[in-house]
């Protein structure tokens, strides 16, 4: 395929996590996205409490847009603009992958038919069909997007329904396959809700197709990140290799552990404006002893006793917040409710993300990966929960 390509660089034997790289281009130059890495979150295609600008001191390559923030009139307007998607949001220079729906939401109405998928928006809801959803891809032009899913949000469904789903979904990716433009690049969406045997059927049948690469739906599912990492696992073991795969809701980073474990290599991230929110700075880092217990995630600036307390949020981080700004006037704007605080607190949170990531590639490469994961997945307490192998041996290719 033009313009895209994804190239394994390292594999663990057997067959678990995976050190990548997805080559794109944009502005005729190469760019690169290396891997494990994530999409970063926006709401209306901006990184919440930042603007473009604070973008740009902040090293993200790459960020998730959602056709349900932009569809409160049908076309949305954002169509009628011939520039594309890049430009209308100035984000001219980032990797942009586009989904139908917000995976951040848990809840979502599941009122689907054979003809199209059902969507919210802050005006109600709206109906989108394979047809619509694929001219506005066209229109928009982003790099990659993922095809349209039928996601079930029945505690119980049945087995019929479950089939439906997988076979509507399949359905949907032949017809966009057939009508999309050259140049943009189609993630098939593995379904299967909580069926053994669907997750592989729609595994095998969605890699049977010309897609280039693969989203991990489990968002419909309402069930824990464990679960829904088990049931992505039946998925992942029938995906080809040499294409990458994109798991959504497994933000926190114990759960992007567990994820880069099964060969997950995109994260949807969501996690760093949700901690935000909360007024939590992120401290935690994959190192030797890099956390000790849960409680040293992230520590809570709502806190009274950070009132006097003049350090940066996390000592040696090169963040704009760090660099330049108090744990106590962090507080200080919170308590006083002004916006700063957030925009600092977003600026520090996406940096420490993405820093996260770098780390688990560099510790990947250099083969400490294994033991660092398995400290940091131990502290956060859920070590019973989980199945690794310690000893693997690295490929190179
Ligand atoms: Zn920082």
């Amino acid at each position: 395929m033009s313009g895209f390509s994804f190239n394994l660089l390292k594999i663990t034997d057997p067959s678990r996590f995976r050190l990548g790289q997805l080559i794109f281009s944009r502005n005729k130059q190469e760019k690169i996205l290396d891997t494990p890495n994530c999409f970063v979150y926006t709401m209306r295609g901006s990184v919440p409490h930042l603007t473009p600008d604070n973008l740009q001191i902040i090293p993200v390559d790459s960020l998730g847009i959602t056709l349900e923030h932009f569809l409160e009139a049908q076309p949305p307007t954002s169509t009628h603009f011939m520039g594309g998607i890049h430009k209308f949001l100035n984000l001219e220079d980032y990797l942009l992958f586009f989904d139908v729906r917000d995976s951040s939401k848990l809840l979502h109405i599941s009122f689907n038919t054979d003809k199209y998928v059902s969507v919210v928006t802050n005006q109600g809801c709206r109906k989108v069909t394979v047809e619509e959803y694929v001219r506005y891809m066209n229109i928009y032009n982003p790099d990659i997007f993922a095809s349209i899913s039928d996601l079930i949000t029945d505690k119980n469904p049945s087995l019929k329904r479950v089939k439906k789903s997988v076979d509507r979904t399949l359905n949907w990716l032949d017809e966009t396959l057939e009508q999309i433009k050259e140049g943009i690049h189609v993630f098939g969406v593995v379904t299967g809700h909580d069926k053994h045997e669907e997750r592989v059927r729609s595994a095998q049948e969605t890699a049977n197709r010309n897609v280039a690469g693969f989203v991990l739906n489990g968002f419909d599912l309402d069930v824990t990140s464990k679960e829904r990492l088990d049931l992505m696992k039946i998925s992942l073991k029938h995906l080809p290799k040499n294409k990458p795969r994109v798991a959504y809701g497994l933000g926190a980073p114990e759960y992007v552990l567990l994820g880069i474990f099964e060969g997950i290599d995109i994260f949807d991230a969501s996690y760093p404006s949700e901690q935000t929110s909360l007024g939590h700075a992120l401290t935690f880092l994959l190192l030797e002893n890099g956390i000790q217990n849960e409680q040293e995630k992230f520590i809570d600036l709502w806190d009274n006793k950070y009132r006097t307390d003049f350090r940066p949020i996390l000592n040696g981080c090169k963040c704009y917040a760090c660099q330049n700004h108090t744990r106590a006037y962090i507080f200080h704007l919170l308590v006083a409710h002004e916006m700063l605080a957030t925009v600092l607190l977003m600026s520090h949170n996406l940096f420490h993300y993405l820093q996260f990531f770098k780390d688990i590639r560099k510790s990947i490469n250099n083969n400490t990966f294994t033991n660092n994961a398995m400290q940091f997945i131990r502290a956060s307490n859920i070590t019973d929960e989980i199945d690794i192998k310690p000893n693997f041996n690295y490929r190179n290719y």
